[in-house]
């Protein structure tokens, strides 16, 4: 990444701070699916498919104009596998055209020289790609040896940020290999960090006392910003819950590739409704809503979002937020009757 493109991304990441500090009424992180068909089939994963359609561009385009109606700071491109869909670099260039940082997920495997170029191009602001282990085994693929052609293409050419993530957890063989390959990203220049790996149902794995040791030392090599950020990982490396707010469906939306909106990847089907039809009604009332999976949740991006707002306005359970709602709406009838 060129000094100047670095200059101008910091500065880009200390603006949407600032403006999320200042208000809540926006939302900070969307994670958009543009295909759930991915090349690999990871042991863990719950995310993918072999036989999905990309979404077409144009529909692409539409959700990415809501998007940017609601006033998304930062949209995440993520799969599946989504370097696979054929206008990925349509859907950066849509998403930067509305101002907003453009990221993308991916496992690596696509890149190559020209391909890179033009997601420079394209805009793309970063790029994250998770390394599992050092050789590939039975569970993943996404192993150092395969990618580091890959990695070294990336430093060569990417004109944008990078992050390499290791991970601990969820059947992972050999803890070990995630220091190996946080030390290779430090080494090509990228930044690091350290994924624990969700079970099944996206909560959480106690590690065992060898996987504790390694993933204390890999923290320490990462980025500095994400180790402060990522406090809660140190809870949840001890199998401990962790209290924060999850503010999914609010500062926090998944999209879908059938462009509903979820709490996160991990759960999927809440509140199912159409990106199109997302209202700020609906933004307050998740924004309210206290998350039963939050206090052993796993999901990194989400934490970070949660902290701009962990400080204020506690949360409620559902059943409290339909009792306040019955209330107002009391009130309400109440209000028309005595007016008439
Ligand atoms: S590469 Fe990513 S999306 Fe594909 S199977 Fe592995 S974890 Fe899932
Ligand atoms: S706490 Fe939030 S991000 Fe974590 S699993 Fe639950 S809904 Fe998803």
């Amino acid at each position: 990444m060129r000094t100047s493109t670095f200059l101008k991304w910091k500065l880009r990441q200390g603006a949407f701070i600032t403006r999320a500090l200042a208000s809540t009424n926006h939302v900070v992180l969307a994670h958009i699916i543009p295909m759930r068909r991915c090349n690999l089939a990871c042991g863990y994963c719950n995310e993918y498919d072999h036989n999905s359609k990309p979404v077409p561009l144009e529909i692409m385009k539409r959700r990415i104009d809501k998007l940017a109606e609601l006033h998304t700071s930062i949209v995440t491109i993520s799969g599946g596998e989504p370097m696979m869909h054929p206008q990925l670099d349509d859907i950066i260039r849509h998403i930067r055209s509305h101002g907003m940082i453009a990221g993308l997920i991916s496992n690596g495997y696509y890149f190559t020289p020209e391909r890179i170029k033009r997601l420079n191009e394209a805009g793309l602001d970063s790029l994250q790609i998770s390394i599992d282990n050092v050789e590939p085994d039975e569970v993943s693929r996404k192993s150092l040896r395969v990618l580091d052609k890959k990695l070294r293409y990336l430093a060569e050419h990417a004109d944008f940020h990078i992050n390499i993530n290791s991970v601990i957890g969820g059947g992972i063989k050999n803890p070990e290999d995630a220091l190996t390959v946080a030390k290779r990203a430090v080494e090509l220049g990228f930044s690091t960090t350290v994924g624990v790996i969700h079970d099944e149902d996206g909560l959480l794995k106690p590690l065992g006392e060898k996987e504790k040791q390694i993933f204390h030392q890999v923290k320490k090599l990462g980025n500095k910003d994400h180790a402060r950020l990522n406090w809660f990982q140190d809870h949840i490396a001890e199998g401990k819950p962790y209290e924060w707010r999850c503010r999914s469906g609010a500062r926090y939306l998944y999209i879908c590739e059938d462009g509903l909106v979820h709490w996160c990847s991990q759960q999927r089907g809440y509140p199912g409704t159409p990106l199109e039809d997302y209202t700020m009604e609906d933004f307050h009332r998740e924004y309210k809503t206290e998350e039963w999976c939050a206090p052993t949740c796993t999901i990194q991006c989400v934490h970070q979002v949660g902290i701009l707002d962990n400080w204020r306005d506690p949360q409620m359970t559902p059943v409290q937020i339909r009792k306040e709602q019955k209330k107002k709406e009391k009130e309400r009838v109440g209000d028309v009757l005595r007016a008439e």
